[in-house]
């Protein structure tokens, strides 16, 4: 039996949210359903540390799910952030700000040669799959089961069962007819690649993935199974997009793609490009990008895109990460951090181990191999993480309250910091029945 944090401050306001929005949310995972019992709600966020409005503090691995590369409020971030509000919240016009970070990161990633800035993640890769069907005048999309591209309808899929095919949407509201443009393969599998482009010969727009796959837990792919589904999706006259939403400006400047040295047709930024305020981007080929309005015929607008402060709070915190050597340094913490919990997990006899790459950690059940794809995730994980969850808060640590979800560390994670996490989550294996 799992038992649940309580935080006495946090549960009236939590029955007051149930009564105004749909359970209790603005997004789903953050009510607590996959770990069960109520949310903590958060008054403010420090560096590592968020406070919560019972005024208990916790080591935060959460980073609201990756875009605080630098932690909550960098002073740096927050005078840029203070001083663009005494210029304008928004403009609605042509203005300078966006002209910098678009430079900014094309100096940085030649092959992303236009770029287009959006509010947020979701966006970016609606406009892309749009790109990619305007550009090849086909209709279906190849995306993977494990990978996650935001919530536009024809990206709503579930696996069917057996070999990659057309598929079901995982949402009421989807209609089908625009779920089976989508077609689902599994990860780390060199022949349902090859399969599904042979089935769907010549219909297929575009193949879509996160090449570091790490919203179904951290699924890090072998390079010859990146490689194929490049080539074959070249073979075969359909576009590569890579959404980098998480991993761009997370593991380097340019993302895996850069790590890789593959260079995708289009990208999709999100998250780290912002600062911790709403932003996406999608960008590539000049070609592909000038088909998208006022240049082209592909419509895409939005009223607060490029908004100055996400702009300049992005490329504040992308200077400095640049400065610090944010990557380098917490690609080392990560690796340091993670070899201290598996050791700390191992001695106290508890079946967690974990994954890492770079600055992105996933607890997860013991496999004995690497996992590489949904279905060679432990059934009963899910359930251990719950009861890891709520220890951990109880220990003054704070993971993102899913079992599927990775963790972030920042640049205010520092050596001290991360020890003390380390002692909180051992206790909380320790304190877990029958560990
Ligand atoms: C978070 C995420 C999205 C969606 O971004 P939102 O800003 O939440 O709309 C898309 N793709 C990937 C890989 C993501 O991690």
């Amino acid at each position: 039996m799992t038992t649940h944090y309580q935080s006495p401050a946090s549960a009236p306001l939590f029955e007051r949210a149930l009564e105004v929005t749909p359970g209790g949310v603005h997004s789903p995972v953050r009510s607590f359903r996959s770990v069960g019992g109520s949310p903590v709600f958060f008054r403010s966020g420090d560096g590592a540390r968020l406070t919560s409005v019972d005024g208990e503090t916790f080591i935060d691995f959460c980073q609201s799910f990756g875009p605080l590369i630098l932690g909550h409020r960098d002073p740096d971030v927050d005078a840029v952030v203070r001083e663009t509000l005494d210029l304008a919240w928004t403009f609605g016009t042509c203005e300078p700000y966006s002209l910098e970070l678009a430079e900014w990161i094309n100096a940085r990633i030649p092959w992303a040669e236009k770029l287009r800035f959006v509010s947020s993640g979701t966006e970016a890769v609606m406009s892309a799959t749009r790109i990619a069907r305007a550009a090849t005048g086909r209709r279906r999309i190849l995306k993977f089961d494990g990978c996650y591209h935001g919530h536009s309808d024809s990206l709503l899929v579930k696996a069917g069962s057996g070999l990659a095919g057309p598929v079901t949407s995982s949402s009421a509201g989807v209609s089908k007819e625009v779920a089976a443009e989508t077609v689902v393969a599994s990860l780390d599998s060199e022949d349902e690649v090859t399969a599904a482009f042979e089935q769907y010969d010549g219909e297929i727009a575009a193949v879509i993935l996160e090449p570091l796959p790490a919203n179904n837990g951290l699924l890090i792919q072998r390079r010859e199974f990146l490689d194929h589904v490049v080539k074959t999706a070249r073979n075969h006259g359909a576009l590569v997009i890579f959404d980098e939403v998480i991993s761009g400006f997370r593991v380097a400047a340019g993302g895996m793609a850069e790590v890789l040295g593959i260079q995708p047709d289009l990208v999709t930024y999100g998250k780290v490009i912002g600062g911790g305020f709403p932003i996406g981007c999608y960008a590539g080929r000049r070609d592909l990008m000038d088909l998208v309005a006022p240049a082209g015929p592909v419509y895409q607008a939005g009223t607060l895109s490029a908004n100055p402060i996400g702009v300049r709070a992005g490329l504040a915190t992308l200077r400095k990460a640049e400065e610090i050597g944010v990557w380098k340094m917490l690609e080392e913490r990560g690796k340091d951090f993670a070899a201290e919990l598996r050791t700390r997990f191992r001695a106290a006899g508890s079946p967690f181990d974990v994954t890492q790459y770079g600055s992105l950690i996933w607890i997860h059940s013991a496999s004995g191999e690497p996992i590489r794809r949904v279905d060679r995730i432990s059934q009963t994980h899910a359930d251990r993480f719950a009861s890891l969850f709520h220890a951990a808060l109880a220990n003054g640590v704070y993971l993102a309250p899913s079992a599927y979800e990775v963790g972030f560390l920042s640049a205010a994670h520092d050596q001290e910091t991360l020890e003390i996490a380390a002692d909180g989550l051992e206790k909380a294996a320790k304190m877990i029945d029958g560990n």
